[in-house]
């Protein structure tokens, strides 16, 4: 067992490090209020190959490991969640999905420019009667021949907006129940694709979740992803990734707000000493850092395995859901290290409290998680 990054990893992790703190932190307080979505920060990642980072050079990508994905995701998640979860998105289950399934075709036309950052993708499955429970999908595909009919609404759809290129889930033969759902590939400009209100939400305000309808949409056959019947398997094996991915967001979720209130309780004096010295405070920067380390163990265990080629199914679910339920406990301690000045917005911490929420409900709630973790230790 080798704990070493390497100097790759390590240039990666400086470089997330230095754009988190040059480019996102300076109006991370203002998109949040104004729910303004990062727009010119998300082509300067683009541009630095944050997009696409663990797709092959040929497509565009930066041909990086999955652990060098974790470190970036912490860095960039430590300062702007609304920014990291479009890296996230775009690269675990839009670029992921196409360069493994994709075919070489949708690969040149799609993946390139995807994984080059000079497009960003969204990821369609949930619906408005389908969250957890994914296989009752009430978007419709009809089979015509050469093409498909797309009918339905897809919501909660992150990059909905902003994304130029959708992959849409959608039940072509309701009989076969879960193994008639198939997976698309479609162009936001498509006649028939109508973007809905934005939502106003409680964290990650600054990225952009729309609902999205379908209103006789013609997707050529040559857009579905893998055989008839592959969807919903394509959906669950790319949320497997997608949950490493967000498991490293609600990590750096974590480690940013303790970063923050490490720093506070050295410059903060209350009964003439600076509040560090007081055993409460010590005591709780000594469980939030242990529950950092653990929460990066984790993700760091499962994109190894991803990385070696083993089945990271577990290790991304058990990642996910410890990395999320700490970081709704972490940011809530920072706020209390900060007291009142926590409770305001130029402090940061309110924020990364607010953010940290929603890695307990996307990509699989932690009751999913849950599920996904019986299922295989009961087996
Ligand atoms: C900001 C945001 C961005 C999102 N981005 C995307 C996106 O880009 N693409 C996309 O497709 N979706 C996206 N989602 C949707 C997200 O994945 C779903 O909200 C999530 O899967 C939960 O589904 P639901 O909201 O329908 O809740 P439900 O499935 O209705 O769940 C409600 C509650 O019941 C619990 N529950 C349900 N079933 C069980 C069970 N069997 N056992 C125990 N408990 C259960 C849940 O854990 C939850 O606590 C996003 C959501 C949000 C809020």
């Amino acid at each position: 067992m080798n704990f070493q990054l390497s100097e790759e990893q390590l240039a990666v992790q400086k470089a997330a490090r230095d754009f988190a703190q040059n480019e996102l932190l300076p109006g991370v307080i203002e998109r949040d209020e104004h729910q303004k979505f990062p727009a010119e920060q998300i082509k300067k990642l683009g541009e630095l190959g944050f997009l696409g980072m663990m797709v092959d050079p040929k497509y565009g990508g930066s041909g990086m490991d999955a652990i060098s994905y974790v470190l970036a995701m912490e860095e960039i998640s430590k300062v702007d969640a609304s920014a990291s979860v479009v890296m996230s998105v775009n690269n675990s289950l839009v670029c992921w999905g196409l360069e493994t399934y994709g075919t070489e075709e949708q690969k040149q036309k799609y993946l390139v420019p995807l994984a080059s950052g000079q497009l960003i993708g969204a990821f369609l499955l949930s619906e408005p009667e389908a969250g957890s429970d994914a296989t009752s999908q009430r978007t419709t595909a009809e089979d015509k021949g050469d093409h498909y009919i797309l009918n339905g609404i897809k919501n909660w759809i992150t990059n909905g907006n902003s994304a130029s290129t959708y992959l849409v889930i959608a039940q072509t033969d309701v009989a076969k129940k879960h193994k008639g759902i198939n997976a698309f590939i479609v162009d936001k400009n498509t006649p028939g694709v109508t973007v809905g209100a934005k939502e106003n939400k409680l964290g990650i305000r600054g990225s952009d979740t729309h609902s999205i309808s379908f209103q006789d949409v013609k997707v050529p056959k040559e857009n579905r992803i893998g055989e008839d019947g592959f969807g919903f398997n394509f959906a669950m094996k790319t949320l497997g990734g997608g949950r490493i991915g967000i498991a490293s967001q609600a990590l750096g979720i974590a480690s940013g707000a303790y970063e923050l209130a490490l720093k506070y309780s050295k410059e903060r004096k209350a009964f003439g000493t600076e509040i560090m010295n007081h055993q409460a405070v010590a005591f709780k920067l000594a469980d939030m850092a242990t529950q950092i380390e653990t929460a990066r163990l984790l993700c760091l265990k499962a994109a190894w395995l991803k990385d070696q080629g083993q089945d990271y199914t577990l290790a991304g679910s058990m990642a996910k859901l410890y990395a999320s339920e700490i970081a709704q406990s972490v940011t809530n301690e920072a706020v209390q290290i900060h007291g009142g000045y926590g409770y305001v917005k130029e402090f940061h911490v309110e924020r990364l409290m607010r953010d940290a929420k929603i890695t307990q409900i996307y990509e699989g709630t932690s009751e999913v998680q849950k599920i996904v973790i019986s299922r295989t230790v009961l087996k």
